[in-house]
């Protein structure tokens, strides 16, 4: 008989978490506004909120915390972290930040001005509100199988090259780069194909542009590439993150999520000349340029954590946790997104709601009754989310309407993803019976999701 998949590592340290029971949670909910990120953490028995900073670190990491050097200036910490980059990413220069919007932020303000376009696939919240707040434009170039759940296709974070190509060719004075978003966050975790790295790479060539790297899971994308793509199986996932990043002139990273520590990130580049001018930015916002918002001890963790991250062992059990949660959804019959991403399992909120108009927000409805169901905390990925336009103040209605379960990596077990199942499987029999969703109480002016308040409608 085949040995059953079993995970790559085995537990050194725990942490306790509780239940709850039904009535507490409505009190909680409520006074949280109907907002998941509201709740105190310790009224969550599942927290999937996001892979986002919650994983767990290696015994290798924790052991660089120990080595980390806390000097001001030229720390052995921030030559640790060079070393890594130049060696996994073959990037030669690089600025430490605080996290990945903050790279975003100094990058950005080297690169954006007022009016311009930045071409890319689905940007990310803090991506696009970075250049919405330079009064730039986020242009949207995913292809369109990306926004069809029920959908299977191996790359559904590609960029459709005839939409970049015609923003190049009317707007291209206007677009100071391309970005890439490595797995596609915003599309559902999902990768991009080498093949299609390459042809952006000519397009950029044959427009004059350079191309930035939103990489926060470039080894998720990796572990796809290697799966999916034709000629890549044999090659390492190192082999396979070298490749993906020969396409691109710079990169921003959150290393929060495949850097495996809680609190991270960087900007890296070839050119010595942009790497000088982002020096600028980043002492002012971040600190120096061998610091930059990070400890000494966080950029060692950091640097050991890319190579963890890199490991095919490690990202196998990973990824095929999420593949499980899936699975398990997809054998109830609830409506994911298809095929599952690298770090979340996306529910479609318009197919699981039908019922319910879009303007009582279906997947904020669904990932409140999923926390009175089970405790599970998801998160929206849809009209709160998407913001209102910057001119109209309208709400924007996303092509889709999704309830993201991100899972940490390296933290729960596939015992925890069967309770999450059967919330949702609950749910779902009596998903006839919500007919009632939620209006606006309060919200802020950009990136609402995070402090916006509800109530019932
Ligand atoms: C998380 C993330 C960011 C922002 O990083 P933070 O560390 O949360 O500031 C940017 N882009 C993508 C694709 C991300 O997933």
């Amino acid at each position: 008989m085949e040995l059953p998949f079993a995970e790559s590592f085995k537990i050194k340290m725990v942490e306790p978490i509780r239940k709850s029971s039904r009535p507490e949670r409505e009190q909680w909910i409520r006074e949280a506004g109907y907002n998941l990120f509201g709740l105190k953490s310790e009224r969550v028995f599942i927290d999937l909120l996001t892979d986002s900073g919650t994983g767990a670190m290696s015994d290798r990491q924790w052991s660089e915390m120990m080595l980390g050097d806390e000097s001001y200036a030229g720390a052995s910490s921030y030559f640790k972290m060079k070393e890594a980059i130049l060696e996994l990413l073959g990037f030669e220069h690089f600025l430490p930040t605080h996290q990945g919007r903050a790279a975003e932020n100094v990058l950005f303000s080297v690169l954006i001005k007022e009016g311009d376009i930045i071409p890319g696939n689905s940007h990310f919240d803090t991506t696009k509100g970075h250049i919405e707040f330079r009064k730039a434009i986020a242009v949207d170039c995913t292809i369109d199988e990306a926004f069809d759940t029920t959908l299977s296709h191996p790359f559904k974070g590609n960029i459709d090259l005839e939409k970049l190509e015609n923003i190049l060719k009317s707007k291209g004075d206007k677009i100071p780069f391309i970005i890439v978003t490595v797995t596609c966050n915003s599309s559902g975790g999902q990768p991009v194909s080498i093949e299609n790295m390459k042809m952006v790479r000519q397009l950029a060539d044959k427009y004059g542009k350079i191309i930035v790297f939103d990489s926060a899971r470039f080894a998720e994308n990796a572990y796809f590439i290697k799966l999916r793509e034709k000629g890549y199986q044999d090659k390492t996932i190192r082999e396979i993150v070298r490749e993906m990043f020969a396409c691109a002139d710079a990169m921003t990273m959150s290393a929060k999520k495949d850097a495996i520590v809680n609190m991270g990130g960087f900007i890296a580049m070839r050119s010595k000349e942009l790497h000088a001018k982002a020096s600028v930015f980043n002492i002012m916002f971040e600190g120096y340029i061998t610091y930059g918002g990070m400890s000494g001890r966080d950029m060692n963790a950091l640097a050991q954590g890319l190579y963890d991250g890199t490991e095919f062992n490690y990202l196998e059990t990973r990824i095929r946790q999420v593949e499980y949660l899936g699975k398990r959804l997809m054998d109830y019959g609830i409506p994911v997104q298809q095929p599952t991403g690298g770090h979340a399992v996306f529910v479609d909120a318009k197919r699981f709601l039908p019922h319910l108009p879009k303007e009582e927000f279906q997947a904020q409805t669904l990932a409140v009754e999923l926390y009175l169901e089970a405790g599970v905390r998801g998160v929206e990925i849809g009209t709160l989310l998407a913001d209102r336009d910057p001119v109209s103040r309208e709400n924007r209605y996303p092509v889709l309407e999704l309830m993201r379960l991100a899972i940490p990596r390296r933290v729960y077990t596939n015992n925890h993803m069967d309770v999450v199942a059967v919330a949702l499987k609950n749910i779902y029999d009596r998903r006839e019976t919500i007919r009632k969703g939620f209006k606006i109480v309060t919200e802020a002016p950009i990136m609402r999701h995070f402090t916006v308040t509800l109530d019932r409608t």
